[in-house]
């Protein structure tokens, strides 16, 4: 795709090369796109009216729209689904902490990874998002919420390992000091475990934050909800978050969504900690949230007590995922679903 809000500084200074610009043009483009978030040539007023056509001409700006928009009455998170040029629907969410304002993005326009228990896979993978779009998320909504936003989090839809040079040209813009200069500390990036991409990111040795959505402690039951099992096995994935460590010096985090019957039993929690002693990294217990479309269930609340306990006692750090707008809840990719349903497609 040839969108110029995906181009970073360098590749811009390239092209105003092209143009017979001087490089400090493509300085006051860039901030223009990502400092200020103007994605329109016409308000970019210290750049000559000629230049501006021309870009207009060779590299329109994407849009993107807010769709619709669910605010929650009890804790202020807001739920967006927002329209693509294409007129393809993603969503969103905003979270509002003490500690400021965090946001869950898309990566991409619906997943292939086919998680049994998830909404976003259920159309498959239509389509990836350029980084462009991946940043429209965030400037969309700190332009509807007047505020700034400090924290991303990339676990909406899409599994953004499948793509990783997307995403880390995503991460490298948001990233930008001439930008919005949102440190990578407050970057986590969430993927169901794509070994090679692991190490590849580990690699790279960039201090965003990895979580492994693990949600089983062995192969057999890790394949019954989750097709990717199937090709990695969750030794190999757990070598590949030994080398992150390594390498990076970050604590993992694992998520791990509580199904009642099939992953949640004490046996369960004993081999997960079993499995985990001893690896910098932290467990995030999710009660899985219930799609329409499917038939799995959340564990009840005394077994997710006592599952809490069983893995502390191996010495693991664990938290309960807070539920935020359950009034307007709906798991992940359901309000797409909706949403396309609504409309007709
Ligand atoms: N593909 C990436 C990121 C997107 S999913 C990944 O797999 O991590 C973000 C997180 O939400 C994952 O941990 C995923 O397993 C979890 N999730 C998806 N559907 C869910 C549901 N119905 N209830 C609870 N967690 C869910």
């Amino acid at each position: 795709m040839n969108d110029i809000t995906s181009k970073d500084l360098t590749t811009l200074q390239e092209l105003m090369k092209t143009y017979g610009e001087s490089a400090f043009r493509a300085k006051q483009l860039f901030e223009w796109l990502h400092k200020k978030m103007i994605w329109d040539y016409d308000e970019m007023t210290n750049i000559p009216h000629g230049l501006r056509e021309k870009l207009k001409q060779d590299y329109p700006i994407i849009q993107m729209k807010i769709a619709k928009k669910y605010t929650s009455q009890l804790d202020g998170t807001i739920k967006y689904l927002f329209e693509l040029q294409d007129s393809h629907i993603i969503e969103g969410v905003l979270m509002r902490y003490k500690h400021g304002n965090s946001i869950c993005i898309s990566s991409q326009v619906g997943c292939r990874m086919g998680c049994k228990f998830c909404a976003s896979t259920i159309g498959g993978l239509v389509r990836n998002l350029s980084a462009g779009e991946m940043l429209a998320q965030i400037y969309k909504v700190q332009e509807d919420i007047k505020e700034r936003i400090s924290n991303i989090v990339i676990m909406g839809s899409g599994e953004p390992l499948e793509k990783l040079d997307i995403t880390m040209q995503f991460i490298q813009l948001i990233n930008s000091k001439l930008g919005q200069n949102i440190g990578q500390r407050h970057i986590t990036l969430s993927t169901c475990g794509l070994v090679p991409a692991i190490y590849e990111l580990a690699d790279m040795m960039m201090q965003v934050t990895l979580a492994v959505s693990l949600h089983a402690p062995t192969d057999e039951k890790r394949k019954r909800i989750m097709p990717i099992a199937h090709k990695y096995l969750i030794a190999d994935i757990l070598k590949a978050c030994r080398y992150y460590t390594e390498k990076t010096s970050r604590r993992i985090t694992f998520e791990y969504a509580l199904i009642e019957g099939e992953n949640d039993t004490e046996e369960d929690a004993r081999e997960l900690g079993k499995l985990l002693s001893g690896l910098l990294c932290h467990v995030n217990l999710i009660p899985v949230n219930q799609v329409e479309e499917r038939t799995y269930k959340s564990s009840h609340v005394s077994s997710i007590e006592k599952f809490m306990k069983l893995l502390s006692a191996y010495g693991i750090q664990t938290t309960l995922r807070r539920k935020l707008g359950s009034d307007i809840d709906a798991a992940c990719g359901q309000l797409r679903n909706r949403y396309i349903k609504e409309r007709g497609e």
